[in-house]
């Protein structure tokens, strides 16, 4: 039997897909392990593939690691995927206004001076005027009372020309997150932050619900590069927010991963992370994530948005950098996200089809 012959095996086995997605990459690291046997003796046929046979398939590729054997992982483009997005609900946008119906409404409510929340709502109004929504924007100052923003929700839950309402967290203090949130309507609560979406997302009736946007990116992200099923695989995830953690963990159970959410009071937490096919990173906490936490080929979300000061040229500079030390990660990660230009426009472009969505329903 030829050791091409073999490899194929193993690049055909969908149980290494995770590990070895690639063709091209896996032939690298097989030509690169040929000569020294130790790889090639692992390769198993379809039929044989057992519990073993996967663990020296992993010891295979820590192997090709630690030899420096590893070809980079694959940045996953979410700049990309997000334009091919809003390019099909811009097209979908003009579909509906041409069989008569009203554009998708989006309003968005920015309470306060914050400067991250200022380029958060103006990237989204940038992004729904693209795919030809109306786009309503509502200022509100910092002292507003919770009675008047109660109020102007009210009135938006009642427009008809609006399909989806969002508040730009974080509010003020003095403000009540919960109810402002929660005093939406589900039907246009597009952010999936009311409780009849949540309720629906966690018992797997995401049909007819709003998923929240984030982690209805990142799940797009995984699904390109593992397709729907992850039968099989190991999802690990730092972070147990309502607004990410949580909610990403639903839709992995939902895709029949075996799920682990981490959090602050997790031990050990670079050994669980170790264990993940797929690991999603929400934690806020600049390059926590080292490249030995990582298992070889796996594919990793990084959601952390972090500004950090670093010295260019003797100047001090801001950079955006996730909560995955990115220049480690890639040398042994399959495929990852990079920070800025991955989770961060796909949660946007979430945003519009959520609104699309809505106003399809309408
Ligand atoms: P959060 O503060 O609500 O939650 C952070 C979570 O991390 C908590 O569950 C906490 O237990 C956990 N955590 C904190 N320190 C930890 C540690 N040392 N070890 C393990 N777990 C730890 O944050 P969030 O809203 O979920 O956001 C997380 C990050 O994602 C932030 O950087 C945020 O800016 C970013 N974010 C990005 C997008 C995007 O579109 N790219 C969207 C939302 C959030």
């Amino acid at each position: 039997m030829s050791l091409a012959t073999q490899y194929c095996w193993l690049m055909l086995a969908p149980e290494f897909s995770n590990l070895v997605r690639k063709s091209q990459r896996t032939t690298r690291y097989l030509a690169g392990l040929r000569g020294r046997n130790e790889g090639v003796t692992i390769c198993a046929p379809l039929h044989s593939l057992n519990s073993y046979t996967i663990r020296a398939t992993e010891e295979l590729l820590y192997y090709a690691q630690r030899q420096g054997l590893m070809t980079q992982a694959t940045t996953i483009d979410g700049k990309a995927m997000a334009a091919e997005l809003s390019a099909e609900i811009s097209a979908a946008t003009a579909k509906l206004v041409a069989n008569g119906k009203a554009k998708p409404g989006l309003a968005v409510v920015i309470i306060g001076e914050d400067p991250a929340s200022q380029v958060y709502v103006r990237n989204k109004k940038r992004t729904a005027e693209a795919c030809g929504f109306n786009s309503v924007q509502h200022t509100l100052a910092e002292n507003v009372s919770q009675e008047e923003v109660l109020s102007l929700i009210d009135d938006l839950n009642t427009d008809p020309a609006i399909h989806g309402i969002l508040v730009q967290l974080p509010i003020p203090a003095h403000l009540d997150e919960l109810t402002v949130t929660q005093s939406i309507v589900p039907e246009k609560d597009v952010d999936g932050f009311h409780f009849q979406n949540i309720g629906m997302l966690t018992s797997g009736n995401t049909d007819g619900a709003f998923v929240p946007c984030t982690p209805a990116g990142c799940m797009l992200m995984i699904e390109d590069q593992l397709g729907k099923d992850l039968s099989g695989l190991n999802a690990v995830i730092i972070g147990r927010s309502n607004i990410v953690g949580k909610p990403i963990a639903s839709l992995l159970l939902k895709a029949n991963a075996t799920v682990t959410i981490c959090h602050s009071r997790t031990g050990d937490l670079p050994q669980v992370a170790r264990n993940a096919d797929i690991l999603v990173a929400a934690v806020g906490r600049p390059q926590m994530v080292k490249g030995d936490w990582i298992k070889p080929g796996a594919v990793v979300i990084d959601v952390g948005i972090n500004r950090i000061e670093v010295e260019v040229d003797g100047e001090k500079k801001m950079r955006l950098v996730g909560d995955v030390d990115f220049a480690e990660a890639v040398n042994v990660a399959g495929a990852i996200t990079p920070v800025p230009g991955g989770v961060g426009p796909m949660t946007i472009v979430m945003l519009m089809s959520n609104t699309l969505q809505s106003a399809l329903r309408a």
